[in-house]
């Protein structure tokens, strides 16, 4: 049996205009009023029913097993909150005034009023929710469908790869054992988002190759998908 791809003879990454211009072709040829194939012209609408709707096309391509997942460039990758304030937010060591920039301004566009603290961070707090999204990602409606991956730095705490956390002396992490570093976390984009639609991925469990604590709680991801 064809798939619906080739039902319709068009690229698996055929974008809606291609579908829909395929499909009107074929209706046109296929229409119970004029041919006698209606199991064919029923098999067509169906195929355009699917691949049209974002959602269930994702689904059925992983059942073709289509998977051809592309990194993205960094450039397409915009902060919201920008990688410098979280980093200033975290360190708990002098800092009271959470929330603040170094300039003593409050961002308040990126960070919601709700501050909580966490008990592991008896000195800093961390705001668990934000206003809006965090990143913004630019793609084309076919690296979103084919499953992009990006890879966002995020502040975390790592073991001082110095001195492997043993506290000995040490320049790098000045005995502490771990240091503050942005850390790159591969985010895959569910290929059935829209436009304007904002996912988020749970941070604080994950590990990432020598152990990595996120002092973000989640990262929330807005998708903008530009026409070619
Ligand atoms: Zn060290």
């Amino acid at each position: 049996m064809r798939n619906y791809y080739e039902l319709l003879n068009i690229a698996q990454d055929a974008d809606k205009y291609t579908i829909k211009k395929a499909f009107y072709k074929l209706a046109k040829k296929y229409h119970p009023d004029l041919s006698k194939n209606h199991d064919l012209f029923i098999k067509i609408l169906n195929a355009y029913e699917i691949l049209m709707d974002d959602r269930k096309r994702h689904l059925y391509d992983r059942t073709l097993g289509i998977n051809c997942r592309k990194v993205l460039p960094k450039n397409r990758i915009t902060f919201a909150l920008s990688l410098r304030d979280v980093a200033f937010v975290y360190n708990p060591s002098g800092f009271k005034s959470v929330g603040y920039r170094p300039d003593g301004s409050k961002p308040k566009d990126h960070w919601s009023s709700g501050f909580k603290p966490i008990g592991l961070w008896p000195t800093g707090f961390w705001p668990t929710v934000y206003k809006g999204f965090d990143v913004q990602v630019r793609l084309t409606e076919q690296e979103l469908r084919a499953g992009s991956v990006i890879y966002v730095d995020l502040p975390a705490r790592v073991v001082c790869p110095l001195c492997r956390g043993d506290r000995i002396p040490c320049t790098l992490c000045s005995g502490k054992g771990h240091i503050l570093r942005a850390v790159p976390v591969p985010v895959h984009i569910p290929g059935y988002l829209g436009d304007g639609e904002v996912f988020s991925i749970p941070l604080r469990k994950m590990k990432q190759r020598e152990f990595a604590f996120f002092k973000m709680e989640r990262l929330k991801v807005k998708i903008r998908i530009d026409q070619e």
